[in-house]
């Protein structure tokens, strides 16, 4: 087991731990640690909500979270002879629930319209919670009966900090999105918050200004932050750009299963944990790689590992909204019409919508754009590894055309 790092304390809020984390993004936010290249090293996490969802059979700790806590990162880690221009090569060694009966369990939540949304919060307004117990590879929930499948564990969000110049960057773009609207519900994007605002060990002046401009960490952007793609497992290696001097890398968020598209919103299996990971630095990486244009993000090298499902049902999507109206090849809407048409099949299944609206957020789905030049409709495409039931869920009584008796021919 590598050396920690980077330690918490469940029950105890980042803000309270011996080296605390962060919740906003700043180049000023001063790093809890610091390696060489060449270190493998153990980060350890809670999980993104800072420990405000308990295992219960209660959805109200989903419905009145504080939402200005989220998420919850471990570190910055200071990589010694980083500097900007340089690619970070992060390698994910292994990860996992910190070990123990109280602790190898995750949830998966809806939130309520009125407190966060989620992709389908039109048709599904209200906070719900599934409870998650992961052993081994496998998850199953006592809140969606007959299903049990193996996860792909992975940090949601993993990212360098960003500089003085790209922060200013994000804030601009995104403040003039929420100005289009300002009064939306959900917001279309959320600004700098100092409210529980966790920023290591600043304090005074310095922590009001770093919390009047830090960047919220919901989106992701072009150091990567919460991109939320399950295939960023253990064994995976990404190439993370360099924006400021020792690249101070942090993490959070550790989710033990997740479908794409992640739709629910608090939609993987989250969980507190721990994450082993290997640094190493490319000394003038980004141009090296082309990763110098603005809209660059990391890219990463695909692990090995994944589940071994071979039979799935798919649900297809396109770009029409519920009520009939054409959108023009939107994406958005086209994965929408996909998900709520395989919860409408799950239904029929025995399922209610929000067990399967639920399940498509945290199982292994599948969801790609397969064709996205047709117009005027995307189709999107939705994958259901069938294997994950411990019930029938193909389409049932359609009518067979092979005999189903019959004896051997035989000579007369
Ligand atoms: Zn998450």
């Amino acid at each position: 087991m590598p050396e920690p790092l980077f330690k918490v304390e469940l029950g105890k809020s980042m803000a309270d731990q011996e080296a605390p984390g962060h919740n906003r993004w700043h180049p000023d936010i001063p790093a809890a640690a610091s390696t060489d290249p060449g270190t493998d090293f153990r980060i350890e996490c809670l999980d993104w909500t800072n420990g405000q969802v308990g295992n219960n059979d209660s959805a109200n700790d989903i419905r009145d979270m504080d939402l200005d806590q989220n998420h919850v990162l471990s570190g910055p880690v200071y990589v010694n002879g980083a500097e900007p221009g340089d690619v970070l090569v992060v390698d994910i060694l292994n990860m996992g629930p910190f070990p123990g009966a109280d602790t190898e369990w995750g949830y998966t939540g809806i939130f309520s319209r009125q407190n966060g949304g989620g992709f389908l919060t039109d048709h599904y307004p209200d906070a719900h919670k599934a409870i998650w117990d992961l052993r081994g590879v496998h998850a199953t929930s006592r809140h969606i009966p007959d299903v049990r499948f193996v996860g792909i564990q992975h940090p949601g969000l993993i990212g360098c900090a960003p500089s003085a110049d790209l922060l200013a960057e994000w804030n601009r773009r995104e403040q003039a999105l929420i100005d289009t609207n300002p009064d939306r519900v959900p917001p279309l994007a959320l600004p700098p918050l100092a409210n529980n605002a966790i920023l290591g060990t600043l304090s005074g002046s310095e922590y009001d200004r770093v919390a009047g401009e830090g960047a919220r960490t919901v989106p992701p952007r072009e150091h990567g932050g919460n991109v939320d793609i399950k295939n960023l497992t253990i064994g995976s290696r990404v190439y993370f750009p360099v924006y400021v001097e020792g690249a101070k890398l942090s993490l959070g968020d550790l989710h033990f299963s997740q479908g794409d598209g992640e739709i629910s919103f608090c939609g993987a299996i989250e969980m507190a944990g721990y994450i082993d990971l290997g640094v190493d630095l490319v000394k003038g990486g980004m141009e090296k790689y082309g990763m110098n244009r603005p809209q660059h993000m990391p890219m990463f090298q695909l692990s090995h590992i994944e589940p071994r499902y071979s039979n799935y049902l798919v649900f297809e999507g396109i770009s029409v909204e519920e009520d009939g109206e054409q959108r023009f090849m939107n994406a958005h809407v086209a994965f929408k019409q996909a998900c709520l048409n395989a919860i409408t099949y799950l239904k029929t299944c025995g399922y209610t919508d929000e067990q399967a609206y639920i399940l498509l957020s945290a199982a292994p789905i599948e969801g790609r754009i397969s064709g996205i030049v047709d117009i005027p409709n995307v189709c999107c495409s939705l994958y259901i590894p069938t294997e994950i039931f411990e019930r029938p869920i193909f389409p049932q009584d359609v009518p067979t055309r092979t005999p189903r008796e019959g004896n051997l021919a035989m000579e007369s």
